[in-house]
Order: C-alpha cells, then sequence, then structure tokens
C-alpha cells in the first residue's frame, strides 16, 4: 500500500468486485426475481441521488441542479419500481428487516416530499416489523418539522452527515453544510429522540491537520451520538478532488495513510475513554445503549437487499445486481414497466464466502465456524497461510484455538488494504 493518498481507492465495498460484474447477468436477475426466494432476511434500500451542492471528493450517482418537479418525477418512479418489485414471487409476501434511505442526501426532499414518497412506498412494502429504519441527513437541509416527520414516518437510526466541525474544512472540501447547521441540526435531533442517533465523520479531509482533527473528535464527543462512523478520506477517480489535480498538476493535499491512521486511532482511544466500544474499522457505539446496525450486520452477512433508485445495489438468492445509473434510462424503464436492471452477476458459492470473510473482517474479527457451517469450507485452513502472514506482520491477534480470528488495532485501522489478498485471482 502507497504511503501518500494516490487517486483510487482501497475500500471494499461487495465482492466479487464491480468491475466483474457485467449486462450477461441481467436474464439471471429477473429470473431470480421470478423463482421463489430463500429464505434469507429482506431489506430495502432507497437510493435519493439529490444533493444540494458536490462534494469535491464524491463519486456517487448525484444530481445537483434539480427542481420540485424532478424529485417528484423521481419520487413516482420509486413508488413505482416498488410496485413491480413487490409483485415479483422472490419478494412477494415477505418482511422486511431493515430499510434504508441513502444517497445522495434523503433529506434533501421536503417533508411533503417525504410523506408522500414513504406513503406511496408503504402501498407496496411495510416496514413496521422492520428492526430498523436508517435515514441519511445532511444537516443545511433540516428543519425541526422535517425530523418530526421522519421520526413520524418510522425512522429509527438517524444519521447526519457531519464530516467535519471546522467552517474553512467544511468549505474547502465542497460541502454544503457548515457548523451552525450541525448543532442547529442535532438540538433537533436531540429533542426529537430518536432510538439511535449516528454522526458520520471523515479524518483527513482536505486541509486537516493534527489539531482541527482533534478539535473535530472533541466536538463530536460532546454531542454524545450514540454511535459514530469515521472513514478515512479517499480520492477515487472521478472525484473534483481527482479531476481538478489533473487539469492544474497539483494533487489534491490529503493527509497519508500513516497519518490518516493514527487520526483513527487517537479518536478510537479517545472515544472508547469516554464510554464507547469500536464496533468495526469504521464504527464506534456507545456502551451504555445497546447499539446494534441491523443494515450492516444482516447484509454482510448474506441477507436479500432490494434496490430502488438509480443506480442502487441489490443482492438477491445470491445475486448481485445494480439498477441502471443514468436518470433517462432509469426513468424508461419504469415507464416501460419492467425493473430498472443494468448489470449484475451470479456469484458462486466460494465468493458468496470469500464475500461474507472479508466483510466479516471489516468488524474486526470473523466467526469462522459460522461460515464453516454454511459454506463447508474452513476459512482457517483454505486461508492459513494469509492468517500466518497477517499475524507475523502484526495485523491479526494470536489465533491458537480460536475459531474467530481478530485483527489488532493497527490491521484494523488499514482493514481495505488487506482484504485482496482472500479474493481469487
Ligand atoms: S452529500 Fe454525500 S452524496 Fe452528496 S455530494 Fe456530498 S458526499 Fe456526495
Amino acid at each position: 500500500m502507497a504511503e501518500t493518498t494516490e487517486p483510487g481507492s482501497y475500500f471494499v465495498a461487495n465482492y466479487p468486485p464491480f468491475d466483474r460484474w457485467n449486462e450477461n447477468a441481467v436474464e439471471q436477475v429477473f429470473s431470480a426475481f421470478d423463482a421463489v426466494a430463500t429464505d434469507a432476511a429482506l431489506g430495502l434500500y432507497l437510493h435519493i441521488p439529490f444533493c444540494r451542492k458536490r462534494c469535491k471528493f464524491c463519486y456517487f450517482r448525484v444530481y445537483t441542479d434539480v427542481k420540485a418537479a424532478d424529485v417528484e418525477r423521481y419520487s413516482d418512479a420509486v413508488i413505482h419500481e416498488a410496485r413491480l418489485v413487490a409483485a415479483q414471487k422472490a419478494v412477494q409476501g415477505r418482511v422486511l428487516k431493515y430499510v434504508y434511505f441513502g444517497g445522495g442526501t434523503p433529506s434533501f426532499l421536503s417533508v411533503k416530499q417525504l410523506q408522500r414518497l414513504v406513503g406511496g412506498l408503504h402501498e407496496s412494502f411495510g416496514w413496521n416489523e422492520a428492526e430498523e429504519v436508517t435515514f441519511e441527513c445532511e444537516p443545511g437541509t433540516l428543519a425541526e418539522p422535517k425530523i418530526m416527520a421522519l421520526k413520524q414516518l418510522g425512522v429509527t437510526r438517524i444519521s447526519l452527515g457531519v464530516e467535519n466541525f471546522n467552517d474553512s474544512i467544511l468549505e474547502s472540501n465542497g460541502r454544503a453544510h457548515l457548523s451552525n447547521e450541525i448543532f442547529r441540526a442535532w438540538d433537533w435531533i436531540e429533542k426529537a429522540d430518536f432510538p439511535s442517533t449516528n454522526i458520520d465523520l471523515i479524518a483527513g479531509m482536505v486541509g486537516e491537520t493534527t489539531e482541527s482533527w482533534q478539535e473535530t473528535v472533541e466536538t463530536a464527543l460532546k454531542l454524545a451520538p450514540d454511535s459514530l462512523t469515521i472513514y478515512q478520506m479517499e480520492l477515487p477517480y472521478n472525484t473534483v478532488f481527482v479531476k481538478s489535480s489533473k487539469d492544474n498538476g497539483e494533487a489534491a493535499a490529503v493527509a497519508d495513510w500513516p497519518t490518516k491512521r493514527a487520526w483513527v486511532d487517537w479518536a478510537f482511544d479517545r472515544f472508547v475513554k469516554a464510554g464507547y466500544s469500536i464496533s468495526s474499522a469504521y464504527t464506534l457505539v456507545r456502551n451504555s445503549k445497546n447499539v446494534e446496525f441491523r443494515y450492516r450486520d444482516m447484509l454482510w452477512e448474506g441477507s436479500d437487499l432490494v434496490a430502488l433508485g438509480v443506480a442502487s445495489f441489490g443482492h438477491l438468492s445470491g445475486i448481485h445486481y445494480q439498477n441502471k445509473t443514468h436518470w433517462d434510462d432509469y426513468l424508461a424503464a419504469i415507464d416501460a414497466e419492467q425493473l430498472p436492471l443494468v448489470r449484475g452477476l451470479v456469484a458462486e458459492p466460494r465468493e458468496l464466502l470469500i464475500r461474507e470473510l472479508v466483510l466479516g473482517l471489516k468488524k474486526g474479527s470473523v466467526d469462522t465456524a459460522r461460515l464453516r457451517t454454511k459454506f463447508g469450507i474452513d476459512p482457517l485452513i483454505e486461508w492459513s497461510e494469509i492468517w500466518s502472514e497477517l499475524c507475523e506482520k502484526g495485523f491479526l491477534k494470536p489465533i491458537e484455538n480460536s475459531n474467530s480470528p481478530t485483527l489488532t488495532r493497527q490491521g484494523l485501522l488499514q482493514v481495505d488494504s488487506l482484504l485482496h489478498q482472500f479474493f481469487d485471482k
């Protein structure tokens, strides 16, 4: 792994990697929807692709110059898509275990637009029995009535995209909000008393120093969320930062990897001292509360996930799939009463095992006995050389008689750079 932060990404979001997904698999995704599903848990992910402004490090499919009519057109399409999906044999009658509103910025929608969208979705999918309904928010899009509406709509976990509390850093990285909007929103969120609150931070945004990072961590601590998510800044291709560095020849000033790891390490120590536990390479949870991440845990352990919206990623009966990635294509498919699929991948059982192994390791420890029972392969034997090497390098604690290989803090802090060695060539 290079020490400097070069353009590109180490982050492992899924396996097999997206560059292997292809349009030839779409027919098999259609067939999977038309067949009786497995007994896996079922979740729903809904992509809201609107943002007030494009952050300079963002590589997601988002639209920033939208009018109310665009939001309504999109919401109608998503409601329509929900109807098409819910009628599929593989989905009919199944109970949603979790729901996730991501983006983009789900809180970009007004109260009325949200009520209309959720009302429409409920005609196809009820989520009264869901164990978790997560909703991502951008601070500057919030107002007290909107937060109260989210609570009434059944959101159980509200996640605030803070990223940093320093206004000059927020501005340099193209964030749409400033710190006063964070504090204002947080007061309303606390007042609404959601079952679970989360704050997102990014270590190593352009302009970050050790001092500014420590201030951000201390401020987050004062807000006392139930959980925190901390990502280390990357520079994926296709971001404003990478494009402008190509144009002007100057690389974006992102701290190197050892520095970012040291910052996250410091934050982990600080939060642990304040009564939080490390729940994965990117998350901390308050000990005094029984905080769970049903979305993460179920998805990483092989649940089905219905994806709604443009460019959304789903998973059904062992098949990965993605929706059409362009606005017009997505809407045209829905207008034609078709599932808007663009590509997929039929994963082999061994690939599903690798997927659960590498995603599990992101939590710091993986239950190999569960994987052995599920897939009939013992990961400790199958990848014995890799485990030994990780131990020798100090990234893994000695395994001894354990069925749960556990990363050291150093291993956890760079887990995404360690996972690729488990991939099949
Ligand atoms: S708010 Fe999130 S999705 Fe929107 S532009 Fe910024 S990083 Fe991308």
